[in-house]
């Protein structure tokens, strides 16, 4: 076996995951490829937060039939993550041209799992109640040379009514601090300019470990090594402290944009999905964040349609929207999953009211997204270049601090790619809804 395709669905943390698997076939002798007919092993990392990423990874999994007709040779497919390790053996009755199933705690022995399925030509299912290892200890292959995910955390204890993950991932695991910030200072090392620090709820770090939450030390400690640009999601508001504020509001490699989920914006819903805050702890939180922090960005969750969301529900989430006025919104109409105390809840509401309640939410979104980029037009601002754009690649894409994306042509005579991966002032020259225009340089 000499080449693999890696496929991700969901959130940072599969990308994480994927980058790890990554590594571990690289360290095997193979090479990635970008078509499924060129691969002889196929690995899809999952999620089941969402109906439409279980829908997509079904949906592509039985595509890949056809590479193997009456079953028998055509790549190794294996299908990890989220969805492995809720469904295991299940998957399998499903899809039966799948020949390996693992899960999130397991990935270090993917490779074993492998080798057994193609060499006994039998499917392998292996899928652990709990993890003794930390994803980020494995050989890593980075998407971008620049830029590295670092799990802090890993499991949540929140258990929110609607969500999966405790379920999935496990309970709340902290890695030790000295670790963390001496894998980022080798990084930084190694070239990386911008880390993300992830976990379900990183608020939380350190609970398990030290007796008490340490997010804000970590942030602090991680930005004073010599990295250019942190971030971290995902963050909850019952536990973000005055402290971490604080460590973004002097720290300045802290990034100044939060991710920072609403869900809803009434007492009512709230407290069905077990948030254990109420809209004016939310309000209170995001009033402090941005008189401590000039120029945050903000961005949210939000779920529509929750069991028995009224009216009156869906308009306090209105509410919250406008006067929190996010730069980006993440959207999602609720649908039940599995396991979960919400998929028992009564109150499902018609399809229709559900979809013009997102409709109307999703205009707001844009307006408040629009008008806040607006205000940046004109202003000088700093983007980490990625390469050129998708669609044009007389066109360099990359982010702002805020983490809004930015569109600035290449310099005649230059080349996007000689760009990738540097950090250059850029003038602001356009707004949209959700990208910036701009041009190299300063008003000076
Ligand atoms: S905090 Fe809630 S929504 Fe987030 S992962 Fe944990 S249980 Fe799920």
């Amino acid at each position: 076996m000499d080449t693999y395709l890696i496929r991700t669905f969901g959130c940072q943390m599969n990308k994480h995951d994927s980058e790890r698997v990554a590594g571990l076939l690289r360290a095997q002798g193979m090479r990635p490829v970008e078509n499924a007919e060129d691969a002889d092993v196929i690995v899809f990392m999952t999620c089941c937060v969402r109906e439409n990423a279980d829908e997509r990874l079904r949906g592509q999994v039985a595509s890949l039939k056809v590479l193997k007709p009456g079953g028998v040779g055509g790549p190794v497919i294996a299908v990890g993550g989220c969805i492995g390790q809720r469904d295991g053996q299940r998957l399998l009755d499903q899809l039966p041209h799948v020949d390996v199933v693992f899960g999130t705690h397991n990935i270090s022995h993917l490779p074993v799992l492998i080798d057994a399925a193609y060499s006994q030509r039998k499917p392998q299912v292996e899928v652990l109640d709990e993890s003794f290892e930390f994803a980020s200890d494995l050989p890593g292959e980075r998407e971008h040379p620049w830029h590295a995910w670092i799990p802090i955390t890993v499991g949540c204890d929140n258990f929110c009514s609607y969500c999966v993950v405790p379920y999935v991932r496990g309970r709340e695991r902290s890695r030790p601090l000295e670790q963390i910030v001496s894998q980022v200072e080798a990084l930084v090392a190694d070239g990386v300019l911008e880390v993300t620090l992830l976990g379900q709820n990183v608020n939380s770090y350190g609970r398990d470990l030290y007796g008490e939450p340490r997010f804000a030390e970590i942030l602090r400690a991680v930005a004073r090594t010599g990295v250019a640009r942190v971030r971290f999601a995902t963050s909850h508001p019952k536990d973000l402290s005055d402290a971490t504020i604080a460590a973004m509001a002097e720290e300045p490699a802290v990034m100044p944009y939060l991710h920072l989920p609403v869900q809803s914006g009434s007492d009512r819903v709230l407290d069905l999905m077990n948030r254990v805050y109420t809209r004016d702890d939310y309000l209170g939180l995001v009033e402090r964040l941005y008189s401590a922090i000039p120029g945050l960005a903000l961005s949210t969750d939000v779920i529509v349609g929750f069991p028995g969301e009224t009216e009156d529900d869906f308009n306090r989430t209105m509410d919250i929207v406008q006067r929190c006025h996010y730069d980006q919104a993440f959207t999602f109409i609720y649908s039940p999953r599995e396991g979960t105390p919400a998929a028992e809840m009564d109150g499902a509401v018609d399809r229709a009211v559900v979809q013009a309640r997102f409709d109307r939410l999703v205009e707001v979104v844009q307006a408040s997204a629009l008008n806040n980029n607006r205000r940046l037009v004109g202003t000088v601002t700093e983007v980490l270049f990625e390469g050129p754009s998708k669609r044009d690649p007389l066109i360099l894409t990359g982010r702002t601090p805020g983490n809004k994306v930015a569109h600035v042509p290449v310099p005649p005579g230059r080349c996007a790619d000689d760009f990738a991966g540097r950090i250059l002032p850029v003038i602001i020259e356009e707004a949209q809804t959700w990208f910036l225009s701009a041009r190299l340089g300063t008003n000076s």
